[in-house]
Formats: C-alpha cells, sequence, structure tokens
C-alpha cells in the first residue's frame, strides 16, 4: 500500500531494450520504492524523438520492450501507474508554458545537453534536442512529482525542473512542488571505459540469455597487467570486479584478494561473475515470459496507466490555466 504523500516520477527513453545499468542505476530502487510511494513512469517516446525522430519504428517497438523490461525486474501496475509519455498531450502543453522561462544559453550551458551533443557529433543542436530538460521538467510538474530517481547526469536537468516551476509559482500562483533528485548507482560498460550504455555497445540487456551473459562477460575488458594467470592484477580498474562488488558482494573480497595475488585468472573469474549475473536475471526471464505470451494484458495495463495520467494531467493543466488567467472557457 502507498502511504507516503511523496509522488515519484521516473522513466525511461524508449530507444531500445533496458540493461543492467539500468537495473542498478534506478529499476531496482523503483521496484522497491513503489512499496511505499505514489509512482508514475513514463516511457519517454517523445524524449526519444530528440535522436531517433528518424526511427519511428524502433521507438513504437521499444515502448513495447521496455514494458516488458519493467514488468519483468517486477514493476507492478497494481502499484505503479505505467503511462506513454505521447498520449498525454498536456506535458507538450506544459513544456510550451515552461520553455517562456528558459534562455537558450542556460540549456546550451546544461552539461549534460553537452556532453551528449559531444558525444553524438552533434554541430548544431536542434531545438527539441535543446529543450529536453524542459520537456523533462514537464513530465515532472504535469503530476507534481517531488522524487525523481535517476542517474547522475540527470542531476543538471532535475535543477532545470527546479527553476522552472518556482519561477511559475512566483509568477502565477503556487501550483507545483519542487522535485528532488535521487540518484542511483552507476554501473561500468563491459569496455571499461565508460558507464554502461546501449549506444556504446558494452552493455548486458535485462533479456539477455545465459549465452548471451558468457559471451559478453569472454570479451569484457580486464586489467591489462594481467597476461599470465599469476601477474597479480589491479581489481579495481577491472569492470568485472566491479560486477563482483554487485552481484556477487560477499565474495568480492576474496576476488579482490585472489586477483592481487594473480591467484585465479580472469576466465574463471568472469565465469563467476557472469554466473552471478544469470542468476540474478533469472526470475526477470521467467516474468518477461508470462508477459510475452499476455500481450492483451500488457496492453489494458498501457492503456488504465496512460488514462489516469491522463486524468491527472488534464486536472494540472486546469489548475495552470487558472493561474495564469487564460481558462478563457471550457470547450
Ligand atoms: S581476475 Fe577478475 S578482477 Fe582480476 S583482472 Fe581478471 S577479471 Fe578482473
Amino acid at each position: 500500500m502507498n502511504t507516503n504523500q511523496e509522488l515519484i516520477l521516473t522513466g525511461d527513453r524508449t530507444t531500445g531494450q533496458l540493461h543492467l545499468g539500468h537495473y542498478v542505476g534506478s529499476l531496482r530502487s523503483r521496484v522497491e520504492l513503489q512499496e511505499t510511494y505514489k509512482t508514475y513512469i513514463l516511457l519517454a517516446d517523445v524524449q526519444a524523438l530528440t535522436t531517433h525522430y528518424d526511427q519511428p519504428e524502433l521507438i513504437a517497438n521499444s515502448v513495447h520492450q521496455v514494458t516488458l523490461d519493467y514488468l519483468a525486474v517486477g514493476i507492478d501496475p497494481n502499484k505503479t501507474t505505467l503511462f506513454i509519455q505521447s498520449m498525454i498531450p498536456e506535458i507538450a502543453e506544459l513544456t510550451v508554458i515552461f520553455s517562456m522561462f528558459v534562455t537558450v544559453n542556460t540549456l546550451r550551458h546544461n552539461p549534460t545537453i553537452k556532453t551528449e551533443a559531444r558525444d553524438r557529433g552533434y554541430t548544431d543542436l536542434y531545438y527539441g534536442f535543446l529543450g529536453y530538460p524542459v520537456s523533462q521538467a514537464a513530465d515532472i510538474a504535469f503530476c507534481k512529482a517531488t522524487l525523481v530517481p535517476a542517474g547522475e547526469d540527470q542531476i543538471p536537468h532535475v535543477e532545470t525542473a527546479r527553476k522552472l516551476v518556482r519561477r511559475f509559482n512566483e509568477l502565477y500562483a503556487p501550483v507545483f512542488p519542487e522535485p528532488r533528485i535521487l540518484t542511483g548507482e552507476r554501473l561500468g560498460g563491459l569496455d571499461g571505459i565508460g558507464k554502461m550504455s546501449k549506444s556504446m555497445g558494452n552493455a548486458i540487456s535485462l533479456n539477455a540469455t545465459p549465452d548471451d551473459v558468457k559471451a559478453k562477460l569472454t570479451k569484457a575488458k580486464t586489467d591489462p597487467a594481467r597476461i599470465h594467470r599469476s601477474d597479480p592484477g589491479h581489481p579495481d580498474i577491472c569492470p568485472v570486479y566491479a560486477y563482483h562488488q554487485l552481484f556477487r558482494s560477499i565474495y568480492a573480497d576474496d576476488i579482490h584478494a585472489s586477483c592481487s595475488q594473480g591467484k585465479i585468472g580472469c576466465t574463471d573469474c568472469k565465469q563467476l561473475a557472469g554466473g552471478a549475473i544469470n542468476e540474478l536475471l533469472e526470475p526477470f526471464r521467467e516474468r518477461r515470459n508470462y508477459y510475452e505470451q499476455r500481450e492483451n494484458e500488457v496492453k489494458e495495463m498501457l492503456i488504465e496507466g496512460t488514462r489516469q495520467a491522463r486524468n491527472t494531467a488534464k486536472e494540472t493543466m486546469l489548475e495552470v490555466r487558472e493561474a495564469m488567467g487564460i481558462r478563457y472557457f471550457d470547450v
């Protein structure tokens, strides 16, 4: 039962299936938080357009796949409102209103926007891409969310949301609460370079088969100093050791010692990490399989969640219009 008065808003861009990095960074805490908080999770298909506008089929398919990922990890539609962003036009309306209170330069200087633009090789920015934080502010505000569980890269966006709702409240009337971010852990990718990410190709999908997991780990980067089994290693710079710490934590100290003293080979070490990851993923596979057989049930869940979110959005937009003095008449 939801006993807490605070409301959580979180979600994911629907640009492909979710992976272990999403699980560690946010999904596992969502599963816990839904027990005590009213939780809204949005399938951010409009925000997916900011980088994948030329791949509508991928976005639509990902809405389905990400929904299955959520259900597989234990998001319970009886406790959480799951909804599709593009089906709530009031979010787009609120995005337009919020866009009046933020300058182009503020958005240009947003560190997450800057990093992503650089990584994607953008020399000029699309209006929608630059406006991503404004759209996210509207996602958070339409349901009056107070907590946003997300990765560290989302901190600047939530800060923008805080400024926008504060500005609205000062200008018109106190309609919106100021949201706070709850940051999750960051999981490194298999390449040992950056965080686990779909676009970097260094991720393990949540629906990976046991063989996929094994194959991915076989290719994972390790400490380059370890050429022979007896070479002393540096587990702290090895992504596989990070997986031991997260998914096999009670044995992590043993692995650290064995690696440092050259008493375990990387192949064996990877096998142990892979086994632990497969153990974690097994119940997800079973739940996913269950829901894959029940397409209509999943669709009904999404329709119901989207209906609930839409009703909330309509109520909020009436308040917004009242506050701004632009509720001329009802149509
Ligand atoms: S033994 Fe394990 S922790 Fe050490 S370098 Fe190899 S894979 Fe990494």
